[in-house]
């Protein structure tokens, strides 16, 4: 500001700057909107309006030094040499990091994180002999196992997990059994709870619960606990649950089939940073490698709706797109507002992480458990 231009040349200088004056508004309006980016990320005022600060040119440094050289602007600092889109959006990132609440103790969730290469890689998980024959490698943990070892175990007999067995090598894929049985998950108290509530239902002891067993265990509860009948809504209320514990829609509800649905309940009830722990390197890797489609800059952020996009390329990979989560996606990426927001990939995976562990078993034949939940979104 210090470089002294008399009246007539600043005169002079703004007539030769006509053009420029519009300009200038512009740019300053998009420096406007790098404070608004930082403060959009903020969790505080991250549901502010829209932010479309990625659109900044070259333009921006070279009007900027002019009406510098001109005294009319303060001097660049030194790293507004590098392109403004990409200053933008790495400072953006940087804030957005200092905000979310992220934990990644052992690295594996960085934008750059690369697949460990794992030791017991080529030993099958059952017999933990070296791979020969038929093999199939999971999706989720990488693990090899032999197909003989898995048919040796009573695994992969119905009709879904032999589908999803003669899928392994399709881009689809397959997970283990460990893996895609997310009551592993469960903290023992939870996991007695749970079983002591399926036999429960399982009154005549023959480990699978009917719609009878169900709709009589549910009437005489409510008998209990309201001191009236149950009434025809609450009984269709329950109807629908069962159908929800009932995937194959066979008219029984399995171990498996009970466990399943009510690890997801207890999951939906778990803080994101617990839910990022569980994730798996390779099952991060798939996602992340969609997001990175979208990220033109490669700085680790994109636009609400491009990230919406990344997730739907994600599902459909998976086989997953005929979902309800896929149609929320779209209603997602179809609000305005939203959909121009920035989205670091940190804040995608938190946002994500129940979607890619709902997303592990294997559904080829069932009808897909992959979820999200509001409350995790932006
Ligand atoms: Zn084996
Ligand atoms: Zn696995």
């Amino acid at each position: 500001m210090g470089t002294v231009v008399t009246k007539k040349k600043r005169f002079e200088v703004e007539e030769d700057l006509e053009v420029d004056v519009g300009e200038a508004t512009k740019q300053a309006k998009r420096v406007g909107r790098l404070s608004m980016i930082i403060s959009a990320m903020r969790p505080s005022a991250r549901t502010d309006g829209a932010v479309q600060g990625h659109h900044a040119s070259s333009a921006w440094s070279k009007a900027f030094s002019k009406r510098s050289r001109l005294g009319l602007l303060p001097p660049p600092t030194e790293t507004l040499s590098e392109p403004p889109e990409e200053y933008n959006a790495r400072l953006t990132r940087e804030e957005e990091l200092r905000a979310l609440d992220f934990h990644d103790p052992e690295g594996k969730l960085k934008y750059d994180a690369e697949l460990p290469q794992s030791e017991t890689e080529d030993q099958c998980a059952i017999c933990t002999m070296y791979k020969r024959d038929t093999t199939l490698l999971c999706r989720v943990c990488g693990q090899p196992y032999h197909h003989g070892c898995l048919i040796g175990r009573g695994l992969g007999l119905d009709t879904n997990s032999s589908r999803a067995m003669e899928n392994a090598e399709s881009d689809i894929g397959w997970s283990c059994p460990d893996c895609e049985t997310l009551s592993e998950l469960l903290p023992m108290d939870n996991m007695s709870e749970l079983m002591i509530q399926f036999d429960s239902y399982d009154a005549d002891g023959d480990s699978v619960i009917n719609i009878t067993d169900y709709m009589e265990h549910e009437t005489i509860n409510y008998q209990q606990k309201n001191n009236e009948s149950l009434p025809s809504s609450k009984a269709r209320e329950c109807e629908e649950m069962f159908r929800t514990y009932d995937r194959d829609n066979d008219g029984s509800v399995s171990w498996w089939d009970y466990s399943m649905v009510e690890t997801i309940k207890w999951l939906q009830r778990q803080p994101q940073n617990k839910l990022l722990e569980y994730l798996k390197p390779k099952e991060i890797a798939k996602l992340r490698s969609f997001f990175r489609m979208s990220d033109k800059r490669n700085v680790g952020l994109v636009t609400v709706g491009e990230s919406e996009q990344a997730y739907r390329g994600w599902l459909r990979a998976l086989g997953l797109h005929e979902t309800e989560e896929m149609m929320h996606s779209f209603e997602k990426s179809s609000w305005s507002d939203e959909c121009n927001k920035m989205i670091t990939w940190e804040r995608f995976i938190s946002s994500k992480a129940l979607a890619l562990i709902t997303s592990r078993p294997n559904t080829i034949t069932i009808k897909p458990f992959v979820t999200t939940r509001e409350e995790t979104a932006l």
